[in-house]
């Protein structure tokens, strides 16, 4: 697996190491399961935000989330990577501005 300078995964490594790891299980879960598991570790996010709880959780928390967006694109067939260049192209996806300048998102 390739990794920067400094260590760092970007997303598609992330989504590929996941469909790696998970694929399979995934593909047995379903789609509409593994929904319902992105939501549950959405809430545990929710979680350890609002009782401000230790930075390792919370990045645990993360961390979580973000593998079970990846198993869900995986699914899909999704290219998270893809899909957030072409949306983001160093410019808000709206307004076509950065910062954005949108008025009605605070
Ligand atoms: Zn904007």
């Amino acid at each position: 697996m390739g990794r920067g300078s400094d260590g760092d995964l970007d997303t598609s490594e992330v989504q590929k190491m996941m469909r790696q790891i998970y694929y399979e299980r995934d593909r047995e879960r379903g789609i509409e399961r593994t929904m319902l598991r992105m939501f549950q570790e959405l809430g545990e996010l929710s979680e350890v935000i609002m009782e401000r709880a230790a930075r390792d959780k919370i990045e645990s928390e993360f961390a979580d989330t973000f593998a079970w967006l990846c198993s869900l694109a995986n699914l899909l067939e999704v290219d998270l990577s893809s899909a957030l260049l072409s949306k983001y192209q160093n410019v808000c996806s709206r307004c076509k501005s950065s910062p954005c300048r949108c008025i009605d998102t605070p």
